[in-house]
């Protein structure tokens, strides 16, 4: 196969280079000075710091073979079991999200009214049009108003910052648009799909990190390309150069160049414009593909005396519905979900500002975003004095979004890839946003290109 240079390392970038360097030599070349991209933990002060993602949910199959292939499934630290405790805030309030007829029944996120159209959607037929339905149509048509602004506007929150109006169903949760597809009715075919589940012997979806948060996935990664793996090395131009491809970067302050037959380019669609690119064919495409939406998003970690919270933190966290009118998208319970992540007698939680509902909230100074998240946070679980511990990250473009451009965009990698022997394009963009996306997709599209 010869030699491939990837670009970015990240961990479409990371799972790139490994499955590249069993078919010939590879060089990863990464601008940041670690490996792991948006995966970054940190230890500080005695609290456990996810600046990127924080679980990794682990369904039977493919991202579990995967940790085992590289020898980390045994390091896997699973979640708490009271994790799987959710709560939406509604009046206010953090409401938990019912698991169980009894609680559904009995909860107060929905209203009768709510609660009886929810129990109407096996009786509704299968959409028509569906191919480009956003989220927030799918829910509203199939559970109604209820579903829509306080289940699904408050998850699209939580998983992508962003609304679920912009986003596509069948991008956004493939799963979700399959079920439909596959059974017509939500309930039906959740039913059935779990019943499948059991008398096959598949486990639950875990969700899980390591000792040292989920940066052991890149760093084991990382480990595996010892000096095949460069930092500190930024991308500048990418030529094509007859059969080869030639790159350039910086690296110490100065140009250096490489070639190899096969490039593999895993940095964010927004990234992709940063570079030169010369001799490439379609390369119109390459500004369909930078066009993804991102937004801003800040992670403010404080950390608490734990006797100074008086919400019992015994769950996940909790999402807010747009329609509380608050300023945060929502709050992990950290130190709940995984143990040690913060010091003794102490309690970490992780919110979220930003993203498509107010991107600009998260153009205030460290100190303002701090006060507006402890004053929310002062109504909602109830503290009884300020942090011990604060941190906060930015991330100015944080997630592609999967929206009605995504078919247009996964057109044009393809006419790129296509008009460019030896060229691949690789990221969440591409392959969706989850880490088990990353890891499928990535494998898949080598798979299908390599
Ligand atoms: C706040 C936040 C929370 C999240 N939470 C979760 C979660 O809980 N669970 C989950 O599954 N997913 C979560 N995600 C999503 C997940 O983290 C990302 O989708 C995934 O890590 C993206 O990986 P990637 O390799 O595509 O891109 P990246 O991680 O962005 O990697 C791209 C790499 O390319 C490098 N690069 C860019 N330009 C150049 C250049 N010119 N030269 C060399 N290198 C370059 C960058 O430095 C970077 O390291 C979260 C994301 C964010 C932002």
């Amino acid at each position: 196969m010869g030699r491939t240079i990837i670009i970015g390392a990240g961990l479409c970038g990371l799972v790139a280079a490994r499955t590249c360097s069993s078919e010939g030599g590879v060089l990863v070349l990464e601008a940041g000075s670690c490996p792991g991209g948006m995966i970054r933990s940190e230890r500080r002060d005695g609290y456990l710091l996810e600046h990127g993602p924080n679980t990794l949910a682990l369904r039977a199959g493919h991202a579990t073979d995967y940790l085992e292939q590289i020898g980390l499934l045994e390091d896997t630290i699973e979640a708490n079991p009271e994790a799987n405790k959710r709560f939406i805030v509604r009046g206010g309030q953090p409401v938990a999200v019912p698991t169980s007829a009894s609680s559904f029944v009995t909860s107060s996120l929905f209203s009768p009214l709510g609660k009886l159209r929810i129990l109407v959607e096996p009786l509704l037929p299968r959409g028509s049009a569906r191919k480009k339905e956003s989220v927030a149509d799918f829910f509203m048509r199939r559970l109604g108003r209820e579903v829509r602004d306080y289940a699904a506007n408050p998850f699209i929150a939580g998983v992508y910052a962003a609304r679920p109006e912009t986003l596509v169903l069948r991008h956004a949760f493939p799963a979700i648009y399959e079920i439909e597809s596959k059974h017509r009715s939500l309930m039906l075919g959740g039913i059935k799909t779990a019943k499948k589940r059991k008398r096959e012997g598949l486990p639950k979806t875990r969700l899980v990190s390591f000792k040292e948060g989920l940066v052991g996935l890149p760093n084991r990664l990382a480990e595996e390309l010892g000096d095949d793996l460069r930092l500190n090395a930024l991308v500048r131009k990418i030529s094509r150069d007859g059969d080869n491809w030639k790159v350039v970067f910086e690296e110490a302050g100065e140009l250096k160049e490489e070639r190899a037959n096969r490039i593999t380019c895993s940095v964010p669609a927004h990234a992709l414009e940063s570079i030169e690119w010369q001799g490439l064919s379609e390369g119109d495409s390459l500004k369909t593909l930078a066009s993804a939406s991102h937004y801003p998003v800040a992670v403010v970690h404080l950390g608490f005396l734990r006797k100074d919270v008086l919400h019992p933190l015994d769950g996940f966290g909790f999402l807010v519905p747009e329609k509380e009118n608050l300023r945060i998208l929502g709050t992990l319970f950290s130190s709940t979900l995984f143990p040690e992540r913060a010091p003794k007698g102490h309690v970490l939680l992780t919110t979220f500002v930003g993203g498509e509902r107010q991107p600009d909230v998260t153009e205030k100074s460290d100190e303002e975003l701090y006060e507006l998240v402890r004053k929310e946070l002062q109504g909602l679980l109830e503290l009884r004095a300020t942090p011990t511990f604060r941190n906060l990250v930015r991330w100015p473009k944080a997630i592609p979004l999967p929206d009605s451009g995504k078919d247009d965009r996964l057109a044009a990698a393809k006419r790129l890839i296509n008009a460019n022997p030896g060229l691949i394009l690789n990221g969440s963009h591409l392959t969706g946003v989850s880490l088990p996306a990353c890891l499928e997709g990535t494998e898949s599209l080598l798979s299908k290109n390599g």
